[in-house]
């Protein structure tokens, strides 16, 4: 008995985008040369990057859930260049140089396919800020400040003046404006990948897969309807990697929030006063991440649970006082926006490790994966799936070499109950300590 994704039908993301033709779902027997399991980031990147090695291969990728209804789907849209929190803090420069140059090649590849493909995402090379609400918030900003220095990159100092002309609010004292990332849909992105993968490529839909097994040379897999083999098996499927017995003890599934508003109306614009399209996220991790969209939505994002059984772990009630936590967020920052009500909350699922690390490589005979990517891969998962599948294809690059060497084993978990235990209160003791800065 595995858990499945169970994600909620509130993403604002998805919510937004127009209704599609659904795939159909994995039926009667099957089989294929390649299958990828998870159709987020990773898996996407993992079935092009086949394709386009083996054009007359047949290439199935599979996921629980419509395309875009995962975590890749429902994040705060940012694609970031820079080594993420605990990377960043790495003590070799060379690991840090290799992320950053891994995470560029990553955004020049969407870039690339954006562009290509015509993907209607918001894709916007707008850069982010990190941003600082009081003392304890700015004493991280002149840590990041202090690691962007020794990183070489550049980077800007905003003033609270300067700001609040962007955001719309006096909430933040000042902020770092780093260049390199981008922003976008996050929804309309994956889906967009998905409807531009070569043709050899097929998508299966709301096919959750509840078991693996090995039978005569071939990875059996099954599902509610029907069942596929294939010689290779690829997983794309982050946290839920560990419900087929992989990275068993390694990962742990953390659920993140967030909620906006409706697009404002042109004088709500002139209330909120600030620019459009931008993203700011918090110099204090435990912060709170704000976004204005492309189409004048105000995105918040906080809250960190631990949840065992994903998606199933989080109760009504549990949305329901987040959802009122994202509010008073929200007006303190916009008072004046006070009558612009939410019209979503959403929660997704991700992996992280206790030792940062992200997994990449080989599992078991014939089974690859690229999972953990600890909170941050929407560029991640699109570089390592890219190269998740060249290194299945026997190909060498200067890329494929570099992410070998920044990639390991994430680090064992104590057990159950300690492990929840201790989760639960490092978040809890992380909140309290951040409050200032929510
Ligand atoms: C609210 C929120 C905000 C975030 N903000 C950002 C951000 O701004 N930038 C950023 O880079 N990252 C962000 N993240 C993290 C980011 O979303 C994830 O790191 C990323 O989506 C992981 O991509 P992935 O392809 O590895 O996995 P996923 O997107 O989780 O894809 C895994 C897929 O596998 C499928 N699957 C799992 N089990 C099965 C099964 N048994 N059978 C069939 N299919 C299965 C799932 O349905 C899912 O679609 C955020 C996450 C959340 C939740």
């Amino acid at each position: 008995m595995i858990h499945l994704p169970n994600d909620d039908t509130s993403c604002g993301w998805y919510d937004a985008l127009p209704d599609t033709a659904v795939n159909p779902p994995l039926a009667g027997e099957e089989s294929a040369d390649y299958v990828v399991l998870g159709a987020g980031f990773a898996g996407l990147a993992m079935a092009r990057r086949l394709a386009e090695l083996s054009p007359y291969s047949r290439i199935l990728l599979i996921d629980a859930q419509r395309i875009g209804q995962g975590a890749s789907g429902r994040n705060s849209g940012f694609v970031i260049d820079l080594p993420h929190k605990f990377a960043l803090e790495h003590p070799d420069p060379a690991h840090k140089q290799k992320l950053l140059s891994l995470n560029r090649l990553a955004i020049k590849q969407l870039s690339k396919l954006v562009s290509k493909y015509n993907i209607h995402c918001q894709w916007s090379a707008v850069g982010k800020f990190q941003g600082a609400v009081g003392p304890r918030g700015e004493a991280y900003l002149d840590h990041f400040e202090h690691l962007m220095k020794d990183l070489g990159e550049p980077y800007l100092h905003v003033g609270a003046e300067k700001l609040s002309k962007v955001l719309g609010t006096r909430y933040y004292s000042r902020a770092i404006f780093t260049p390199g990332g981008y922003l976008m849909q996050p929804a309309a992105l994956v889906r967009g990948l998905a409807q531009s993968l070569p043709d050899n490529v097929e998508i299966l839909e709301n096919s959750p897969i509840r078991g693996i097994s090995k039978e005569n040379g071939y990875w059996r897999l099954q599902g509610d309807n029907g069942v596929v083999k294939t010689p290779d098996l690829l997983l794309g499927t982050s946290i839920f990697t560990r419900e087929f017995g992989y990275l068993k003890n390694r990962l742990l599934p953390v659920m993140t929030f967030a909620s906006w508003t409706r697009p404002l109306s042109d004088e709500e614009m002139q209330r909120y006063g600030g620019q459009l399209n931008w993203g700011l996220t918090p110099a204090d991790h435990a912060g709170t991440t704000l976004r204005m969209t492309a189409d004048r939505r105000i995105l918040v994002r906080n809250s960190y649970k631990h949840v065992p059984k994903y998606g199933a772990s989080v109760t009504d009630a549990m949305r329901k006082r987040i959802r009122e936590d994202h509010r008073q967020v929200f007006l303190a920052r916009y008072p004046a926006l006070a009558d612009v009500p939410f019209t979503h909350t959403w929660g997704g699922v991700y992996a992280i490790s206790r030792n940062f690390t992200n997994f990449f490589g080989q599992l078991d005979d014939r089974v690859y994966a690229s999972a953990c990517d600890n909170g941050v891969g929407a560029a991640w998962g699109t570089i390592s799936g890219t190269l998740l599948a060249d290194f299945v294809m026997g190909e060498s690059s200067p890329a494929l070499k570099d992410i070998r060497q920044v990639t390991g084993m994430p680090s064992l978990n104590p057990p159950e109950p300690f492990l929840g235990m201790g989760v639960k209160s490092r978040i809890h003791l992380a909140k309290w300590q951040s409050r200032s800065e929510l």
